[in-house]
């Protein structure tokens, strides 16, 4: 399964003087069950004598020949359950690095001077990993799980507390039996909860959702530190035994929900800071300048959004717009690059926090905003 480490592998790749092939691909059914990806990659190869004739270091039959290396990974790589590849193939050289998982990702072609990690980027981050816990008084299942997969899943089962001295006293009277059911339950309740931190140690999942009747829920609750209480973003109904496919069927429009929650209320405090002119930043500009400074604490930016700009191959700046000579240092040596997937590279580069939002959502921040740490 993909994750921010192969992000930073990415990120961190030295770079060489060949050009890389960066390939994203829809892998979705339709209702036949068929995919479309090679009428994408069709359409992509009429285009490579064009894409060689804007750059005089891509060859286009080099190009061909990353594109068949892709093609060929497909064919023994892929794996039928999943719906999106992300396929990395450098020009006229050896590198060469394929991803696929189970969500969806927009097709796309670009040929640039490094991987493009932004539609990536945007997958890793739009998904939260979730840590799920099913209980009654006496089991409990946590299940680890991230882009609508089960990656790992925990079975509890307590022993009840063994009380010699009520069973030779020959039965329990009904106030005595309620009472050992209770002790037993906080028994139970509090071996869950050290299950559960356990898992929440070791695996880091953003969020938690808590799953049962609500009298158990609200009793486990009761048990639960502060910190765990605070990653709790959904309590439902749920039966101990249903089936996994069904659970995660059933809890993705409240996690969807949560989702979006998350991202509205991210927006809205853009938005509020932006107008108090407070810690915030709105436009490509502002944002690439303040990226640049190390200030941004958290960047918003509309999803399978692309803007042209310029990087300055002397000082390094990046600007949203197109120059003659760097405004910094002066130099002439310009290369064309994605302002916005300059944005992504720094932010991940930095340990921004990155929230992808709908398209049209931030068009009065003019596509990108900001909050700022200083
Ligand atoms: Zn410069």
């Amino acid at each position: 399964m993909i994750s921010k480490s192969d992000l930073e592998r990415i990120l961190q790749r030295s770079e060489s003087e060949r050009p890389v092939l960066s390939l994203f691909l829809d892998m979705s059914v339709d209702n036949s069950n068929k995919r479309h990806h090679q009428l994408f990659i069709n359409q992509k190869r009429t285009q490579f004598g064009e894409l060689a004739g804007d750059d005089p270091a891509v060859d286009s039959t080099e190009l061909d020949q990353a594109l068949e290396r892709v093609e060929g990974w497909l064919v023994d790589g892929f794996q039928e359950e999943n719906r999106g590849v992300v396929a990395y193939a450098e020009v006229g050289g050896d590198y060469f690095e394929a991803l696929q998982f189970p969500v969806p990702i927009s097709n796309r072609m670009v040929v640039s001077d490094k991987p493009v990690i932004g539609p990536l980027a945007q997958v890793i981050e739009s998904y939260h990993h979730h840590g799920v816990v099913l209980l009654d008084r006496e089991h409990a299942r946590i299940l680890s799980v991230y882009l609508g997969t089960l990656l790992d899943e925990f079975v509890i089962r307590s022993e009840p507390i063994d009380t010699p001295h009520d069973v030779q006293a020959g039965g329990y009277s009904q106030s005595r039996y309620q009472r050992r059911k209770r002790e037993e339950m906080k028994h139970f309740f509090r071996e869950f909860v050290k299950e559960v931190e356990e898992f929440n140690r070791r695996y880091s999942p953003d969020d938690l959702v808590i799953l049962g009747t609500d009298e158990n829920v609200a009793r486990f609750r009761e048990y639960l530190s502060e910190p765990l209480l605070q990653k709790l973003v959904y309590t439902g109904p749920m039966s101990i035994d249903e089936q996994t496919s069904e659970i995660l069927t059933r809890l993705e429009p409240h996690l969807q929900a949560e989702r979006d929650r998350e991202a509205r209320e991210i927006l809205h405090q853009v938005r509020d800071r932006v107008a108090n002119d407070y810690l915030a930043i709105a436009g490509v500009q502002g944002t690439l300048t303040a990226l640049q400074e190390g200030k941004v604490d958290t960047l918003v930016l509309s999803r399978d959004h692309q803007r042209d700009g310029t990087r300055c191959g002397q000082c390094g700046f990046v600007f949203a717009r197109d120059l003659r000579s760097c405004p910094y240092c002066g130099s002439e040596a310009l290369a064309a690059v994605d302002a916005v997937e300059e944005m992504v590279r720094m932010a991940e580069g930095q340990g921004v926090t990155i929230e992808f939002v709908e398209p049209g959502t931030v068009d009065d921040l003019r596509g990108v905003g900001a909050l700022l740490r200083f």
